[in-house]
């Protein structure tokens, strides 16, 4: 997120920019208030204002933006002022909100530190805004999602009461239980998935047979998919069997099954298999419909994600589909993964869970962290706030997070912890980031994703970077978007490697 500057005489403003691009902070200078204005309301970090740049039509204008700013949003600006005027400025601050005044002559450090709290401040507001977005939305197609079958169950009983003659009644009741079902689904997966996170869902586990369990839930989609003109197969049978709970695992299967005919277009094919390797079983449901865009493919597991557009609207559902999946199997020791070759070119969703006994499930998975929302990673940032934030969004996104605050440290880290994605400053102490990554490839070769991260954007940056076996390469600070397109390519890349 970007800082922006406020500071017209003299090259007071640049002077703050150079610093902050010192220190890793995104900054710009604004010629005038008017700029100042245009840039905070197309979304930045925080501002740092001058007193002389804050006349009377400044402050009015200001004052009149943050007044209009969404109930999640408190913009944090940092006044700059001589110790006699930041006695006046008080008032000012509190008719601006979020104000820290801080007295010239400025220690560096001292502004540093103020920038870097501002920013942290603004990146929770924009996580609470995002989760304040997502439950309106939530709340919107909730109502949508209940009234359809409800308006179609008010309509029928309407008219089987008014008018029409016995086979018309017969269809009109044969209606109203379709969607009353149809509801009563809707009811049951919400009050499911409120479970399921509290915790509250207990397993009654026995022996399933895997490829019965698919037959049954294969055949309950047969007249939906008839009725799509999707092909609905099962190409291989595993002959295995696990200690699940019945009801759960064709749960399990037939959200898969339902979303793989749901989003494939008529002719489309849905195929489903089973296969047993070492102590594992995995069910494939595989289409080739409107397929996953990669930055999407982390996240259709997240309560309430969808992935928008006409098609996914046109069959209802309200994005809690998957996150039950993924909840109920990893209640079984197992996890579940998609991979699709982007839009257009299908999905496949791979559930794999132990074979055998509870106890064998307790051993837990070959490898913990290959479970989608649990991506290892390694964070070598030499400064502590920055390392400290950046490790909370990473923490908020489910990773398990190891650090180390130099080069030398990191290096030593990541070869020892072999963590599948290391994010890596360029700007450290003891080693710089391009010799960690050259010392990275040279004892572990390809296996860790290696994301560089730097305050310069610049060309010759990059093309170091690559040369010096990096993946990736994103500017600081590292937003909630890039954050989570690292994590989804890092999933995919950690999900395709062998296990
Ligand atoms: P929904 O009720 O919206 O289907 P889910 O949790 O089951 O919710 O799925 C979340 C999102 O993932 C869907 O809205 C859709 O965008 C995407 N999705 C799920 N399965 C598939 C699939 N087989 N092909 C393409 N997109 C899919």
């Amino acid at each position: 997120m970007r800082t922006l500057v406020l500071a017209p005489r003299g090259r007071d403003g640049e002077l703050a920019v150079q610093l902050l691009a010192r220190h890793d902070i995104d900054a710009s200078a604004c010629a005038n208030g008017a700029e100042l204005l245009a840039r905070i309301a197309d979304g930045a970090g925080c501002a740092i204002v001058t007193e002389e740049a804050l006349g009377p039509t400044v402050q009015h204008q200001l004052a009149h933006e943050l007044e209009g700013q969404p109930a999640w949003s408190d913009f944090p600006l940092i006044l700059l002022a001589s110790s006699q005027a930041a006695h006046h400025l008080q008032r000012t601050a509190s008719a601006l909100g979020n104000v820290t005044v801080i007295e010239r002559p400025i220690a560096p450090d001292t502004l540093i530190t103020a920038v870097r709290a501002a920013l942290r401040g603004r990146c929770r507001q924009y996580e609470a805004g995002l989760a304040i977005q997502q439950r309106d939305q939530f709340l919107a197609m909730l109502g949508h999602e209940l009234r359809t079958p409800l308006g179609a169950i008010v309509l029928a009983t309407e008219l089987a009461r008014n008018d029409g003659g016995r086979s018309q009644l017969e269809e009109r009741l044969a209606l109203i239980a379709r969607q009353s079902k149809l509801l009563a689904r809707l009811v049951d997966d919400l009050l499911d998935v409120a479970r399921v996170t509290t915790g509250k869902i207990v397993l009654r586990r026995e022996a399933v047979d895997v490829d019965a369990t698919i037959a049954a839930c294969v055949e309950a989609h047969e007249e939906r998919a008839r009725a799509r003109s999707v092909a609905l197969q099962v190409v291989d049978r595993s002959g295995a069997t696990i200690d699940a709970d019945p009801v759960r695992l064709e749960q399990v299967i037939n959200n898969l099954l339902s979303n793989a005919v749901k989003y494939s277009p008529a002719g489309g094919c849905v195929q489903v298999s089973s296969s047993q390797r070492d102590a594992w079983c995995q069910i494939r449901v595989r289409d080739d419909g409107i397929g996953i865009a990669p930055e999407m493919q982390g996240r259709v597991f997240d309560l309430f994600a969808q992935v928008d557009g006409s098609l996914s609207r046109a069959d209802g559902g309200m994005g809690i589909g998957l996150t039950l999946v993924d909840r109920l199997v990893r209640l079984h020791g197992g996890w579940v993964t998609v991979d699709s070759a982007g839009l257009g070119h299908g999905s496949e969703f791979i559930v794999t869970l132990p074979l055998g006994s509870p106890d064998h499930a307790q051993e837990g998975p070959p490898e913990p962290a290959r479970r989608p929302s649990n991506v290892r990673v390694a964070l070598v940032e030499d400064n502590d706030d920055l390392r400290d934030l950046t490790a909370s969004l990473l923490e908020a996104h489910g990773c398990a997070v190891v650090v180390a605050a130099d080069g030398a440290a990191g290096a030593e880290l990541i070869v020892g912890a072999r963590p599948d994605l290391a994010l890596v400053d360029i700007g450290l102490p003891e080693l710089d980031g391009f010799q960690v990554a050259r010392h990275v490839r040279e004892h572990v070769g390809a296996d860790v994703v290696l994301v560089a991260i730097t305050g310069y954007g610049r060309e010759q940056d990059r093309e170091h970077a690559a040369q010096a076996g990096f993946d990736a390469f994103f500017t600081k600070p590292l937003g909630i978007d890039s954050v989570r397109e690292i994590l989804s390519s890092a999933r995919r890349r950690r999900d395709r490697s062998p296990a």
